[in-house]
């Protein structure tokens, strides 16, 4: 019984097929737009729904007139339709054997992967991640199908043989499954998370409802045509597309829900938490933003800083949960350090279609966020040194996209908006201090605790950090995102403070107990 990573990327380089990555992506993104005039259903009870609300044109923000599908705006009905066929269909598959259970996830997890350069392309279209991204996403989602698997596993189904208080008790721990599940997935990892948070539910025995975001419900629903080849009984995975304010708020509020896990933003998730703890409390899994810093100290590499830093604050334009929005500096060198960001940041954060194999940055993804970006930058020239970046591509040939600039501001006072507000954008912020002790106390003044990473050479400074800082997922010295690229087992993601509700990392040993409730079972002899 093992695990492995995906990591296609990585090893098709090790393997030297780097050009066959690209051919195989390049390939799929000409199949996939032979798809854009699809019309997809909602799922309930196994059946297709069409909604009485009509359906909605998905568009992508690489270019705001190009529709790349057509979706449900799925209505309270039918999230109480999905509810009611989820509930039926708990009492069979909370009683179906784990091993059963496993095998159909393994089965979904190698689907997955013979699909993975196709789901790749379609995700750039969905959400704008360029192919690097967009298979790391996939991949992501493939190592929690199989991890999730390999845990229920390891750990016999979660029945364990307890002591014996008295010679002729026999006692057993066993983990039990709650009921229906919501799970309401974020635009951003529109299929690792998906797949991860809905595998979670479902592996251990519960059913669910997944209502994906509005921006990014492709994935999703190639998700549960994936799940439903895999073999998974009709039922047990509802899928309602449609908005926050209807499907959403049914969701939250319906008393058949028995459980809800919800990755997304601060505001959205606070109330989820509100609503699930109202009455009687149900287990709610919320895994929130974060305003995550990097300290770059005097004994730094500045090299591997340098590209650790610029790697996590512009990947994906800043719209992982994990981004450096913070970048914490050492005084004394502070100025090299600046010159060597801003050089590479100039040379290699390419921004444009990322569908092209050079591309480092596509749009953000919709009008909001491309908004937002305008008028946080207009805030930093005001209120601070904006040293590259802030402005927007409309005009040439980005005009149609939601395309921005990497952006860097200095000098902003120490409680400023953009310095505590979780802006989701292509825009850090950078703070000076003296020593260590003061950039770790920085690095902690946020009511965030998401991730932080660290770039220094020194050990004693190095533990220091994993000492003091208040952050779920820590990083020292780590090139290829200086405070992003959780791996499945490798780095288990999950907030403290309020970045998440239960401070159990996705990805990690703790995960899947969170969906189940114990049951202590005796037998007297
Ligand atoms: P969001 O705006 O909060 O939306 C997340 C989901 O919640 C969407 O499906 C959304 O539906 C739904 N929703 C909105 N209002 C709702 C309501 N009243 N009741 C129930 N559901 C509702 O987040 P996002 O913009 O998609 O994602 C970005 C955020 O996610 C950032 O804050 C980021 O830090 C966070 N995030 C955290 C992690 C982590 O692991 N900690 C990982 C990834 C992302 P609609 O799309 O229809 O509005
Ligand atoms: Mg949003």
């Amino acid at each position: 019984m093992t695990f492995k990573n995906e990591r296609t990327f990585f090893e098709m380089s090790k393997a030297k097929k780097t050009e066959l990555f690209h051919k195989k992506y390049d390939e799929a993104v000409e199949k996939v737009k032979k798809g854009f005039d699809t019309h997809y259903p909602n799922y309930v009870g196994g059946k297709k729904v069409f909604s009485s609300d009509g359906e909605y044109a998905v568009i992508t923000p690489i270019n705001k007139n190009q529709v790349i599908g057509y979706c449900q705006k799925g209505t309270v009905e039918d999230t109480r339709n999905a509810i009611a066929a989820a509930k039926e269909m708990f009492g069979k598959w909370s009683r179906t054997p784990y091993q059963k259970r496993v095998k159909i996830f393994q089965k979904a997890a190698k689907i997955m992967s013979a699909k993975k350069f196709e789901l790749a392309a379609l995700m750039t279209f969905d959400n704008g991640k360029n192919r690097y991204e967009s298979i790391a996403d996939v991949d992501e989602a493939i190592d929690f199908l199989n991890f999730y698997s390999y845990l229920m596993l390891k750990n016999r189904g979660f029945v364990n043989k307890m002591g014996k208080p008295f010679p002729n008790e026999d006692c057993t721990s066993v983990l039990k499954p709650y009921g229906v599940w919501a799970v309401i997935s974020p635009f951003n990892f529109p299929l690792a998370i998906t797949a991860g948070m809905s595998t979670g539910a479902m592996i251990t025995g519960n059913t669910i409802v997944l209502k994906p975001a509005s921006d990014t419900p492709l994935m999703a629903l190639k998700f549960y045509e994936i799940m439903k080849e895999a073999g998974l009984p009709d039922g047990v995975m509802n899928l309602v597309v449609g908005s926050g304010s209807t499907v959403g708020e049914e969701l939250i509020s319906n008393p058949d829900i028995a459980g809800v896990v919800f990755t997304g933003s601060r505001p959205v998730g606070k109330r989820i938490y509100a609503k699930m703890t109202s009455d009687v409390v149900k287990p709610c899994i919320t895994e929130l933003g974060g305003k995550n810093p990097i300290i770059v100290t005097s004994k730094a590499n500045l090299n591997k800083a340098i590209e650790g830093v610029a790697r996590s604050a512009f990947g994906f334009d800043g719209q992982k949960c994990s981004a450096c929005s913070r970048l914490i500096i050492a005084e004394d060198i502070k100025e090299k350090f600046m010159e060597g960001l801003l050089r590479w940041t100039k040379e290699r954060v390419t921004v444009g279609d990322p569908t092209r194999k050079e591309i480092f940055m596509g749009p953000v993804i919709n009008q909001k966020a491309y908004d937002d970006f305008a008028h946080y930058s207009e805030m930093a020239k005001r209120d601070g040194n904006v040293l590259l970046g802030g402005n927007r591509f409309e005009t040439g040939e980005l005009k149609d996209g939601f395309f921005v600039e990497p952006t860097i501001v200095d000098n902003l006072p120490p409680d400023h908006e953009i310095i505590r507000t979780e802006l989701f954008l292509p825009i850090m912020a950078v703070i000076t201090v003296k020593n260590l002790e003061e950039a770790v106390k920085v690095a902690n003044s946020t009511e965030y605790g998401l991730t932080a990473g660290i770039f220094t050479e020194s050990t004693k400074e190095r533990d220091y950090f994993f000492d003091n800082i208040e952050a779920g997922v820590t990083y020292c010295n780590r090139t290829v995102g200086g405070s992003t690229g959780a791996m499945v087992n490798g780095q288990p993601f999950g907030g403290w403070k309020a970045s998440s509700s239960t401070a159990k990392g996705a990805g990690g040993l703790y995960y899947l107990q969170q969906f189940m409730r114990e049951q202590s079972q005796t037998i007297v002899k």
